[in-house]
């Protein structure tokens, strides 16, 4: 009989990446547990858009890993029994000038070259789109195999499903303290568990989840606003960003106001199901302060009626913020610490992990089964931060 205090696999932290891992790790048939602190998709996965995107990805490995992602988020849309608002209904990204323009045409060219589903979009196209686009936009891009899903309910539907194939849930347990003898012991503010091996899916908590063992996990958060708008008649059906959204992200140089720049704002249009929009959004490096700054909120909509003018008699609901779990490099840690066997990262998903999580789960299973990952992995190690000592 498994007993309620032990587990194979302790996964910590409930987010969009802990229920991925819980999903794929379960159904293969692992005794695991899931370990939330609060309730399931109580930090960033609730507060966040809900983009699976490869529009927005660096070509090369980031593109790649969001093809695999979005191709296993087709399959959870068919084996997944709460529904989670899955809309494959591609993205376009939309430039502010004749720049812009030539840059988002060479990105085309790259990522067909890659073999993915990319397109350049002309004014015309663009005014097809949404007759709330403004006259001035010179074009822009289109990938065909972009998503959208309801991050919330995913992480729940995901979760779901996993009970079903054996998982034990731990809500309300805040991890306090773990130390590792022959198995992990993990002190948690509802008992004890003990776990022979152990996933930190605990996002932009994953540091203080590290230093229980010893091991400096270089995650940060960067937090972002978005603006919840109210729909009095459908502006677009498909997400829709600005082709600085890259710049942004990136931190690479880009031509905007300094208010814009100031607070790395972006536009990011998301229609939901629910006939609602999301309005985003911003990029700041303010430690875990989660408060709304007003002047943020008037900066990100300032940013929608470039693009979107005739949006300026719509009515906002409310906004609210999140925490993205950054890393220098802009690729998350998806790996086993060598320092220490059995204990895994994945987290550092920046503002990629609705697009990553599917992708991660997968490969969590994979390495702690030993098995070929579906992905090469070598890109994701922890170890790629540990320091190059100076001569
Ligand atoms: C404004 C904004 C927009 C975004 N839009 C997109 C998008 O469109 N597409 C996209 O791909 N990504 C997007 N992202 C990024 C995405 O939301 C994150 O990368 C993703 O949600 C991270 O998931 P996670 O599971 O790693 O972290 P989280 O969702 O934060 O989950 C971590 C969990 O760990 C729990 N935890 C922490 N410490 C402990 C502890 N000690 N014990 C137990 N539990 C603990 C927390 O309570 C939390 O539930 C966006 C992010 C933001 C902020």
């Amino acid at each position: 009989m498994k007993k309620a205090n032990h587990t194979d696999v302790a996964i910590i932290g409930g987010g969009i990446m802990g229920s991925a891992i819980a999903y794929y790790a379960s159904k293969s048939g692992l005794d695991c547990m899931l370990i939330e602190k609060n309730d399931i998709a109580s930090g960033t996965s609730s507060r966040c858009d809900g983009n699976v995107t490869i529009v927005d990805k660096d070509p090369g490995f980031d593109s790649q890993m969001s093809l695999a992602s979005q191709e296993l988020t087709i399959e959870l849309n068919k084996d997944l029994e709460l529904p989670f608002e899955y809309r494959e209904l591609g993205s376009i990204l939309v430039c502010d000038n004749d720049a812009e323009m030539e840059a988002a045409e060479d990105w085309v060219k790259i990522q067909k070259d890659a073999g993915l589903k990319f397109n350049v979009l002309d004014r015309e196209d663009i005014r097809q789109e949404s007759p709330f686009f403004a006259d001035d936009i010179p074009g822009g891009l289109e990938c065909e195999t972009d998503s959208l899903i309801n991050p919330y309910l995913f992480c729940y539907s995901l979760v779901e499903r996993a009970r079903k194939y054996g998982l034990k849930l731990k809500t309300h347990a805040e991890v306090t303290n773990i130390t590792k003898k022959k198995d992990f012991i993990i002190d948690t503010t509802a008992g004890k568990v003990t776990a022979k091996k152990v996933v930190n899916a605990a996002g932009i908590w994953a540091p203080f989840i590290g230093e229980m063992l010893g091991i400096n996990i270089p995650i940060v958060p960067r937090k972002g606003h978005i603006i919840v708008g109210s729909r009095s008649e459908p502006v677009m059906m498909r997400n829709v960003m600005e082709f600085g959204y890259l710049m942004n992200k990136f931190e690479r140089e880009r031509i905007a106001d300094p208010l814009t720049q100031k607070h790395g704002v972006a536009l990011v249009l998301e229609p939901t199901e629910s006939q609602n929009f999301l309005l985003g959004s911003s990029r700041e490096f303010v430690g875990y302060d989660g408060s709304i700054n007003i002047n943020v909120v008037k900066a990100i909509a300032k940013r929608g009626l470039r693009f979107f003018p005739k949006m300026d008699d719509f009515n906002i609901i409310r906004s609210y913020t999140g925490m993205r779990p950054w890393t220098e490099d802009h690729l998350p840690i998806v790996s086993e610490v060598e320092d220490v066997p059995g204990f895994y990262i994945a987290a550092g998903h920046e503002g990629d992990g609705i697009s990553l999580a599917t992708i991660t789960g997968k490969l969590i299973e994979e390495l702690i089964l030993e098995k070929e990952t579906t992905i090469p992995v070598e890109p994701l190690r922890y170890d790629r931060f540990k320091k190059v000592p100076t001569a």
